[in-house]
């Protein structure tokens, strides 16, 4: 059988633990037999991330931004344990973190959704997806403790040429005891987040929702709502066209009706909200080993991966000797992810054609009821017995070659 021809390259980061291992015979049994794709390799590996100084991950960034399109394996953000672990010079910030703040892009979280796995809430049929603004608010706010009385002020001196005004605005005066905080955003943030969520609600052809609470911060929010609604009218006729559509919901609002939807939306939400409510959505869709997440810059470039870490307590397992069932369907996604969103860059239907009969393979054998240990809990009429690492990856391959012939 001939390989299918990939265009042009996908750039591939490979990274820790168990995941890594999973990644090597991913890519062995389901990827490389059927596809010719030119991988420009980054080891994001702990210890190459070490040895570079850090300069993988960088380089590793700017490749996606000259190829448009990567697939990323779990990686270690290093504490004190790991730096002693693996003999680190010192602990590196968060590859997705750095990779994140190079391309300016938003996450995207999608469920993988099954047949035999029904949702917490009943009336959820197809995906929610959370994009989570990944910039500002509290995340970046100075604090203080107030232990005594008097007045907190918010002052913003510019700097602008000839112009060294001050504005104050008095937050409160306190009489006793109490706490403060000062957080900001920028337009420019706001801006490429709202254009990044738009540019995801086209390329999944879901309607997209944002939320936030206009009807109280009359200032900040209203700011996120304005910002957002100038790039909804100027990206109006692409939307009309994909029949997309665009709601503003107060945050409270939505979170009562994403409870009575049935999926099948992009839901935008600020720093906060998405932080709280894409953990919410992800344990009502089930596991995370079914959680895929993508990061997308506002100039339309695509870095796929799993939502979940490096799966560490199954990797010491492994490295005992002992059989582990960690499952490896999200990182199965985030290589047919990769590969659908680069058939489609390129014009060539049969790449696309190709993730689209993984992933078919991926939910058959779940479906038929051959699944890692971590869904039985979740199915309607679990299987007696459950499959390890190995058996998962090798049932969806004997699939997917039956299903190729
Ligand atoms: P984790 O890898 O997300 O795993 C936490 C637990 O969730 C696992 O122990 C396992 O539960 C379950 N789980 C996660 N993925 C699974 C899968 N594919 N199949 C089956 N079960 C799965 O988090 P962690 O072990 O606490 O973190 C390990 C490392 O991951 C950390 O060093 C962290 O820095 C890194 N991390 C990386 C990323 C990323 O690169 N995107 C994201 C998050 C964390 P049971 O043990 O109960 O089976
Ligand atoms: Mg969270």
């Amino acid at each position: 059988m001939a390989k299918i021809k990939v265009k042009n390259p996908i750039v591939e980061m490979d990274g820790d633990e168990m995941t890594r291992i999973i990644w090597a015979l991913i890519k062995e049994k389901l990827i490389l037999p059927y596809v010719d794709v030119d991988l420009k390799y980054f080891d994001l590996g702990v210890k190459h991330r070490d040895d570079t100084d850090d300069k993988v991950t960088l380089e590793a960034a700017k490749a996606i931004e000259q190829y448009g399109v990567g697939v990323k394996c779990a990686t270690i953000t290093p504490d004190d344990d790991r730096i002693n672990e693996y003999k680190l010079k010192k602990a590196w910030p968060s590859p997705n973190g750095q990779i994140r703040s190079y391309l300016d892009g938003t996450v995207f979280r999608k469920p993988i959704t099954v047949k035999n796995i029904k949702p917490a809430v009943r009336s959820w049929k197809k995906p929610i997806i959370v994009g989570r603004h990944a910039y500002g608010d509290i995340y970046k706010a100075q604090e203080l403790v107030v232990t005594v009385p008097g007045r907190a002020e918010l002052v913003f001196t510019t700097d602008a040429e000839g112009n060294h005004g001050e504005t104050r605005v008095v937050v409160h005066e306190f009489k006793g005891p109490g706490v403060l905080m000062g957080m900001h955003n920028t337009d420019s943030s706001i801006r490429s987040f709202a254009k990044a969520c738009i540019n995801y609600a086209l390329s999944e052809k879901v309607d997209l929702w944002f939320a936030a609470k206009d009807t109280i911060s009359k200032k900040y929010d209203t700011r996120f709502k304005n910002i957002f609604a100038s790039e909804i009218v100027e990206a109006m006729d692409e939307l009309n066209k994909a029949g997309i559509s665009y709601r503003y919901l107060l945050i409270d609002d939505a979170v009562a009706q994403v409870m009575k939807h049935e999926g099948g939306i992009l839901w935008a939400m600020k720093n906060y909200d998405g932080d709280v409510f894409s953990d919410m959505i992800a344990a009502g869709f089930g596991s995370l080993g079914m959680m895929t997440s993508v990061l997308v810059s506002p100039n339309g470039k695509f870095e796929f991966e799993a939502a979940h870490g490096t799966v560490k307590r199954h990797y010491y397992k492994h490295l005992a000797g002992e059989e582990t069932s960690t499952n490896s369907v999200a990182s199965i996604f985030a290589w047919t992810g990769a590969l659908k969103k680069r058939g489609e860059l390129d014009e060539t239907k049969d790449v696309v054609d190709f993730g689209e009969q993984l992933e078919k393979a991926v939910l058959d054998c779940i479906e038929e009821g051959k699944v890692t240990k971590d869904l039985i809990p979740l199915m309607d009429n679990p299987p007696k017995k459950h499959l390890n690492t190995m058996e998962f990856i090798d049932a969806v391959g004997k699939k997917l070659q039956a299903s190729i012939k």
